[in-house]
C-alpha cells in the first residue's frame, strides 16, 4: 500500500513523455508546430497558431492521434513510474491535452493525469482549447495540501516552478541550464533512479 501522508506531483512532457509538440512536428514534417513559448510568448496566440496549422495540413483529432500513438514514453519512464506508484500515489499535472496525451498515458498505465481539453468537431477537426484553469498546476498543489497531503512535485521546465514553490519539496528533472540557473534552490536529477531517490529522501525529511 503507498504511503499516503506524501502525493507525488510530477509533470508530463520531458519527465515521462517527449515533448508532444516537437515530436510531432518531426513525424509530420511540418517545423512549423517546432513553435513553443520560447518564440510566441503569449500562449493563446501560440495555441492558435498551432491549431490553424492542424487545420490548413488537414489534420484533425484521428490523424494526430494515429502519430501521437507511434510515439513511446522516454526510456525507463514506466517502471519509475509503477516503483514510484508502489510507494507514493502520483497525481500528473500537465499543460497538455487529454486527447493527445491518451495514447502515451495507456503506455503507462493509464496514471491519474489532471491537463487540458480540446474541442473537437463531430467530423474530428479541433475548433478550440480550454484551459483547466489557468495556472492549474500550482492550484491543484496547493488543493492538495489544503487536504492535509504532504506533495513532492518534480519537472523539467518554467512552467512546472510555480508548482516546485508551493509544494513541500521539489525537484528539477533534467532541465535546461537557465531553469537551473533561475532556480538554484531545487535539486537537479538527471536520471530516474536519481529523482526517485530524491523524492523518496523528500518525504523522509518534510
Ligand atoms: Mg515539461
Amino acid at each position: 500500500m503507498p504511503d499516503p501522508s506524501f502525493l507525488v506531483c510530477l509533470d508530463l512532457e520531458g519527465v515521462l513523455i517527449p515533448e508532444i509538440w516537437i515530436a510531432f512536428a518531426e513525424r509530420t514534417g511540418i517545423a512549423e508546430l517546432r513553435l513553443t513559448t520560447r518564440d510566441i510568448q503569449d500562449y493563446d496566440e501560440l495555441m492558435q497558431h498551432r491549431l490553424r496549422i492542424l487545420a490548413d495540413n488537414d489534420l484533425g483529432l484521428p490523424q494526430i492521434q494515429e502519430v501521437i500513438g507511434e510515439l513511446t514514453p522516454l526510456e525507463g519512464a514506466r517502471r519509475f513510474l509503477d516503483e514510484l506508484r508502489a510507494r507514493h500515489s502520483v497525481i500528473i499535472l500537465s499543460d497538455t491535452f487529454y486527447e493527445f496525451a491518451a495514447p502515451l498515458m495507456q503506455q503507462l498505465g493509464w496514471p491519474t493525469l489532471f491537463c487540458h481539453r480540446l474541442e473537437v468537431a463531430p467530423d474530428g477537426r479541433i475548433i478550440d482549447y480550454h484551459l483547466r484553469q489557468p495556472d492549474q498546476k500550482r492550484k491543484a498543489v496547493l488543493a492538495l495540501r489544503s487536504l492535509e497531503f504532504g506533495v513532492v512535485a518534480a519537472g523539467d521546465s518554467y512552467n512546472d516552478t510555480s508548482m516546485l514553490e508551493v509544494a513541500h519539496a521539489g525537484i528539477l528533472f533534467r532541465p535546461p541550464d537557465n531553469v537551473i540557473r533561475e532556480f538554484p534552490q531545487y535539486p537537479v536529477t538527471r536520471s530516474y533512479e536519481e529523482l526517485l531517490r530524491e523524492i523518496l529522501r523528500a518525504t523522509k525529511n518534510n
